[in-house]
C-alpha cells in the first residue's frame, strides 16, 4: 500500500498557505528584506517542527518570522507557486488553501480588498498552471478582534463582488482564548448571506466542548483535527448523525502534541464509530513532511487501506469546491 500512495490522485481540504510553502523559500525571502529578528531565533531549525512541541505556542514558533511575508506583491505570487509546486508533488487536484489575508495588507500597506485581490489572482494563476481546482478559505484568528477580523474580511470579499473562488469560513488559534459572544452568530449570519461554509479548528488543544459550539452555535459543516471528540460520546454521535466531516491531521496533531506519542491517533475511533473524516496535513513545510506522508502515517497507524482507497471519493464528497462530484 505505501508504495501506492505517492501515485493516488488526492484532494487537500486543510492546509494553511504559510504552512505548505518551502522553508527555502521562506529563508530567501526573509534574508532578501531586512527584518527584526525576534531575539535567539535560528533560521535554520526554527522554520521547522520536526518533533513533538511542548505546547501550541512552541509549536508556532515558525509563524514568529513567517508574519514577516511576504513582503511585496511579487513575493507573494512566489509564495503562491511554490505552494502549488508542493502540492504537485502530491499528485492534488484540488486544494483549500486557508490564509488570514489581514497580515499581508498590513505588511504592504494596503486595503484588505487589495491584498485578497492580489491573492485570489495569484491562486487563480498557479491553479490554471499547475491543473490544481483550487478554493481559499478565510482564516479568522481566536482573540478579542475575531469580529473585527471576520467583518474587516467581509467587507472587502463584498467589495470585490464575492468572488467564487472564496469558499468558506475557519476560526483557528488558541482554542483557550475566549471569543466574543456574537461571532458564531455572525459566522452563521455570513453562511446564510453568501453561501461561504464553515470549517472550525475544534478540539484540537482544547475540549470536546468546543467542537459541540462549532456544530451547534458556529453551524461547522467540517471540524479541523477534532481529536478530542473520543474523549466523548455525545460528540462523536453528533459528528456521525449531523455527517460532519473531520479533517485529520495526524503527523500535525503528533507535532503540537494534541495526540501524545504514547497514544494511539483518534482516526481509529472515527473508524470505529463511523464518524466521516478525511486525510489532511496542515502544515506540511514546516513539518518537513507531505500529504503525500500523511497518507503513510494513517496507513501505519490503522491498517486500512479500505480507507485510502476511498479517500479521494471522501474529499471530493465534503470539499467545499463545486462540482468535484456529479451530486
Ligand atoms: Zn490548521
Amino acid at each position: 500500500m505505501e508504495y501506492i500512495i505517492p501515485e493516488m490522485e488526492k484532494g487537500e481540504l486543510h492546509v494553511h498557505l504559510n504552512g505548505l510553502v518551502s522553508s527555502g523559500l521562506v529563508k530567501t525571502l526573509l534574508e532578501n528584506n531586512i527584518i527584526d529578528m525576534p531575539q535567539g531565533f535560528d533560521l535554520e531549525k526554527d522554520l521547522n517542527v520536526i518533533k513533538p512541541a511542548n505546547n501550541l505556542s512552541s509549536y508556532l514558533k515558525p509563524w514568529d518570522l513567517l508574519r514577516f511575508i511576504p513582503k511585496s506583491r511579487a513575493d507573494l505570487t512566489l509564495i503562491v507557486f511554490d505552494a502549488f509546486e508542493n502540492l504537485k508533488k502530491c499528485n492534488i487536484g484540488f486544494v483549500e488553501l486557508r490564509n488570514s489575508v489581514l497580515y499581508i495588507a498590513l505588511l504592504n500597506k494596503v486595503n484588505v480588498d487589495v491584498a485578497m485581490a492580489w491573492l485570489l489572482e495569484d491562486i487563480a494563476r498557479a491553479s490554471e498552471y499547475y491543473s490544481i481546482k483550487a478554493g481559499l478559505i478565510l482564516t479568522v484568528t481566536r482573540g478579542d478582534y475575531s469580529l473585527e477580523q471576520l467583518r474587516s474580511l467581509l467587507d472587502a470579499y463584498v467589495k470585490l463582488g464575492k468572488p467564487d473562488l472564496i469558499i468558506g469560513l475557519d476560526l483557528a488559534g488558541n482554542e483557550d482564548i475566549k471569543v466574543p459572544d456574537t461571532l458564531a452568530y455572525e459566522f452563521v449570519r455570513a453562511k446564510i448571506e453568501f453561501g461561504l461554509k464553515v470549517t472550525i479548528h475544534a478540539g484540537e488543544t482544547g475540549s470536546f466542548e468546543n467542537i459541540i459550539i462549532a456544530v451547534n452555535g458556529f453551524k461547522a459543516d467540517r471540524i479541523g483535527h477534532g481529536t478530542a471528540a473520543i474523549k466523548s460520546k455525545k460528540t462523536m454521535d453528533l459528528l456521525r448523525e449531523k455527517n460532519i466531516c473531520v479533517e485529520v491531521c495526524l503527523i500535525s496533531n503528533r507535532l503540537t502534541n494534541a495526540v501524545s506519542a504514547s497514544e494511539s491517533h483518534p482516526v481509529i475511533e472515527f473508524i470505529n464509530n463511523e464518524v466521516p473524516f478525511v486525510i489532511c496535513s496542515d502544515n506540511p513545510s514546516i513539518h518537513r513532511s507531505s500529504l503525500t506522508q500523511d497518507y503513510i502515517e494513517f496507513y501505519r497507524e490503522t491498517k486500512s487501506s479500505i480507507h485510502i482507497k476511498k479517500m479521494l471519493g471522501m474529499q471530493k464528497k465534503f470539499s467545499f469546491i463545486e462540482g468535484l462530484t456529479c451530486r
